[in-house]
């Protein structure tokens, strides 16, 4: 139990309201309380002395405390977030790797980033992975790989190669394994699925299909032409069972989103509605190749309003959907020491955008020393610019995407949950992703029930 009169109101509060109800949710500690207009009073009237002034009971000053609406008046909430942060990036005890076994696709998608790269590894180069991954391993209890490209499945016998030499290692180490891939799924063949998923650990599939046919066949073609969405669903349909998550992406823009809720109807029919997961992602423009199609890209702030609809489009049709907001400790790959992406050259990177530039490289899994551009990303600190530290949603942003301060300054880098956050926590409420709204009101009104009984 806390003391009274030593409190003041998080700097992680966001009120808002949502069908007459009102609430209070804190970023630091993804906590959401269904409040009355008295208690926000109470919150923002907060002093030295509020508790021992005020009239608000103590089973009430009890609940936002554990909540973390209201904390102890000496704590640094900026310096524990700090913490959380550092702990994320450089105390981890798993190591992280995305490889790509090649750069080649099979793809010919007008918004790709990668070019048409012919690389793929060499025994030499998946040999030298190897050696990477063992000096990397030390200390470590677990390992986890996600296989990328290019199209990994072009390249499944490095895939094999690679994967049974790190299970092996693994067993021997005592340490625990796991694997995903991200595939366009044209060659995810019953054959190609078993192997994986039954030989090689690969639990999780990610896919991408950018909506109907029609759509999708413009935009993802093979190499000659063809249009992919037959082959990728058929592929679907006959594998769904053998990974523990399939994951559908869609990406888009202002060309196919409207059509979303369409292609979503279509997967309903074939009865995938409880088999997979689905997010809708933006198209961005990183690099000079997909620059042509920046006019198409959704700006984030529309983004924000698109994928809202989009989504609760989906979970109204019962698909599960990944609803933000989360905690970060740290971003992603780029900004934790012990997450690496290797490309087909054996070129190490921090960001998956970084895969066959060579100019972004940290290192190679052909030399012992990483150069500078390693220290460069894990002496980024989020907590330098200004506008991020002072920043109500730094708990569930950490300043969002590491490269586009680093590398692309005319990227914007506030997470698009910035410009929704209550309509989010309304979707998470409804459908039941927030396993219980802790309810200062609520606990109020029952009691009243109770009382008058
Ligand atoms: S730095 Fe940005 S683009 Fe690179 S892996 Fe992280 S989130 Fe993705
Ligand atoms: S990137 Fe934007 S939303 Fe994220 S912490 Fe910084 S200012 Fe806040």
């Amino acid at each position: 139990m806390m003391q009274s009169g030593s409190f003041k109101a998080s700097k992680y509060n966001i009120i808002f309201e949502n069908e007459n109800r009102h609430y209070i949710y804190n970023t630091f500690r993804d906590s959401l309380l269904e409040v009355d207009q008295e208690t926000i009073a109470f919150v923002y009237d907060c002093s030295k002395d509020w508790c021992r002034n005020s009239e608000c009971s103590e089973a009430v000053i009890d609940v936002l405390f554990q909540n973390g609406i209201i904390v102890d008046e000496s704590k640094d909430e900026l310096a524990e977030l700090k913490v959380r942060n550092r702990l994320g990036r450089f105390y981890v005890n798993s190591l992280s790797l995305t490889i790509t076994p090649t750069l080649m696709c099979n793809f010919n998608c007008d918004y790709c980033f990668e070019g048409s790269a012919k690389t793929s590894m060499t025994q030499r180069i998946m040999d030298a992975v190897y050696d990477f991954t063992l000096v990397h391993l030390k200390d470590k209890n677990s390992l986890g790989i996600t296989w990328y490209g290019g199209e990994p499945l072009l390249a499944m016998n490095k895939i094999s190669y690679l994967s049974t030499k790190f299970i092996r290692i693994c067993e021997t180490m005592g340490i625990k394994y796991s694997a995903d891939i991200i595939s366009n799924g044209y060659l995810m063949s019953r054959r190609n699925a078993k192997i994986l998923t039954e030989q090689l650990a690969v639990d999780n599939w990610q896919v991408t299909i950018d909506g109907i046919r029609e759509i999708h066949d413009a935009r993802r073609t093979l190499r000659n032409g063809k249009g992919t969405f037959d082959r990728i669903l058929k592929n679907i349909l006959e594998n769904v069972d053998l990974f523990q998550r399939v994951f559908l992406r869609v990406n888009i823009d202002s060309r196919n989103w409207e059509k979303v809720p369409d292609f979503l109807d279509v997967l309903d029919e074939k009865g995938l509605t409880d088999k997979i997961s689905v997010s809708v992602t933006k198209v961005e423009p990183f690099t000079e190749i997909c620059h042509e199609i920046e006019k198409f890209c959704l700006r984030k702030e529309d983004f924000a309003g698109i994928f809202l609809k989009l989504s609760k489009s989906a979970a109204e049709k019962g698909f599960d959907i990944t609803i933000n907001p989360k905690l970060y400790g740290n971003y992603c790959t780029a900004d934790c020491m012990d997450s690496f992406v290797i490309d087909a050259n054996g070129d190490i990177s921090k960001c998956w955008n970084s895969v066959g530039r060579r100019q972004e490289r940290i290192g190679s899994v052909l030399q012992k020393e990483k150069n500078d551009t390693y220290i460069r990303w894990l002496s980024y600190d989020p907590f330098e610019r200004e506008k991020c530290k002072g920043c109500k949603f730094m708990p569930i942003c950490m300043g969002g995407c590491p490269y586009s301060v680093l590398y692309d300054n005319s990227q914007e880098t506030c997470q698009q949950i910035r410009y929704m956050l209550p309509e989010m926590l309304s979707l998470k409420m409804k459908y039941g992703f927030f396993e219980e709204v802790i309810s200062d009101e609520g606990r109020r009104r029952k009691k009243s029930a109770e009382c008058d009984e």
